[in-house]
């Protein structure tokens, strides 16, 4: 194993050990990377949240001129609960060519990589800068940059391309689909299940949204783009999670659905949200208040991650492909940072180490492998004419 594989490897241990799931506080991590990139003769900024609870770290190698690239991973990891792991989630294990453990592919191996080489970016003579921007919160909607991104805009900081290391098995990835993520909470009326006609049964109302939400999915699959890359080609929607109620023989008071839509387009997000606006305000509600008056039907948005576009020039892209020698770049349907980014005038391509296939579920692995396909792909862009010369 070379030297900066066995230092990535026992840093990814650490950052494995901080149980950073998103409900939780990210701050020891924070500090952790904090430490290594100062140490490394980069200008590191936290932006804490208002309750200081978590943080993003920003943090910039070489001159403080526009251009550059940015490095870009969450800090954040989804549950353990009700998973069944071979062993302890937060204490990373190595087994043949594997390290296991929580985040190892989402995405810890991938700020372990570019921490590491933080040293050696330093050695070069940057006429661009190296940015590293971790954030918080991306597994709940991508929380840590939607903050982050404005504050950057604020200080004038400009990069002009970005790699999010989003497991793709280091495959280059050109564009993604959005992720929308809702929360719709029913109130009803309770009362004794023997007389269902005097409340308002939340569940009930549930069901029924729930029905036409299932109902908008044939018209997003005929509307999918005839030219989509995308597998499924459509804007998708998904229950995930369907609450309320107390008993069998309680009228329900309350209940909740948890669902995500993933759009493939501008416009698809826009049509289901005020179709089913439509249904809770010209069908469910009316029904529901005219038995209760404090009744109602409350939708909060989680988080509505924008997508990445295909783009004909992205500079991010044909960069990175370069450096791996790779030919051509692929669309992804799960969702990351990268649209938020893009929007703020970047280049950008998702593109780190693991597989999606093992992100978010028990036994997490990232094998050696790929980390050290990273790590030599990130040791060539520190050396590329692309940061080291004047010109654009
Ligand atoms: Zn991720």
């Amino acid at each position: 194993m070379n030297q900066h594989l066995a230092e990535t490897v026992s840093f990814l241990e650490r950052l494995v050990s901080y149980p950073t799931v998103s409900s939780d506080s990210n701050r020891l991590m924070i500090a952790d990377l904090a430490a290594r990139l100062e140490d490394a003769g980069a200008r590191v900024e936290l932006f804490e949240t208002p309750d200081g609870k978590k943080a993003n770290l920003f943090a910039t190698l070489g001159p403080d001129v526009p251009g550059g690239i940015v490095l870009s991973g969450h800090t954040d990891v989804v549950p353990v609960a009700d998973q069944d792991w071979s062993s302890d989630p937060f204490k990373m294990r190595r087994a043949d060519q594997r390290l296991f453990g929580r985040g190892t592919c989402d995405m810890k191996g991938f700020i372990a990589a570019a921490t590491v080489l933080a040293p050696e970016f330093a050695k070069q003579p940057l006429r661009r800068p190296i940015h590293f921007a971790f954030t918080y919160d991306e597994e709940v909607g991508c929380l840590g940059a939607r903050a982050l991104v404005p504050a950057l805009q604020e200080r004038g900081i400009r990069p002009s391309m970005a790699i999010i290391g989003e497991p793709t098995d280091m495959r280059v990835i050109e564009g993604h689909k959005g992720c929308c993520e809702y929360t719709v909470n029913f109130t009803g009326l309770e009362g004794h299940g023997s007389s269902p006609h005097r409340g308002v049964n939340a569940a009930e109302y549930a069901v029924r949204y729930v029905t036409e939400l299932m109902q908008l999915r044939g018209e997003l699959m005929m509307r999918a783009p005839q030219n989509s890359r995308f597998e499924p080609p459509w804007t998708t929607i998904n229950v995930g999670r369907i609450n309320g109620g107390v008993a069998h023989n309680v009228i329900a008071g309350k209940a909740e659905v948890e669902w995500e839509m993933r759009p493939v387009q501008d416009g698809d997000a826009d049509l289901v949200n005020s179709a089913m606006q439509n249904v809770i305000d010209r069908d469910l509600l009316p029904m529901m208040r005219a038995i209760s008056a404090d009744a109602d039907i409350v939708t909060h948005v989680v988080g509505e991650v924008v997508g990445l576009e295909v783009m004909e020039e992205n500079a991010a892209r044909d960069l990175v492909a370069s450096l791996l020698g790779a030919n051509g770049a692929d669309v992804v349907p799960f969702g990351t940072e990268a649209g938020l980014f893009q929007q703020m005038g970047m280049s950008v391509t998702v593109c780190g180490p693991g597989s999606i296939d093992q992100a978010h579920k028990p036994d997490e692995f990232v094998s050696l492998e790929q980390l050290s396909i990273c790590l030599d792909m990130l040791e060539r862009l520190g050396r590329s004419p692309a940061l080291l010369d004047v010109d654009d």
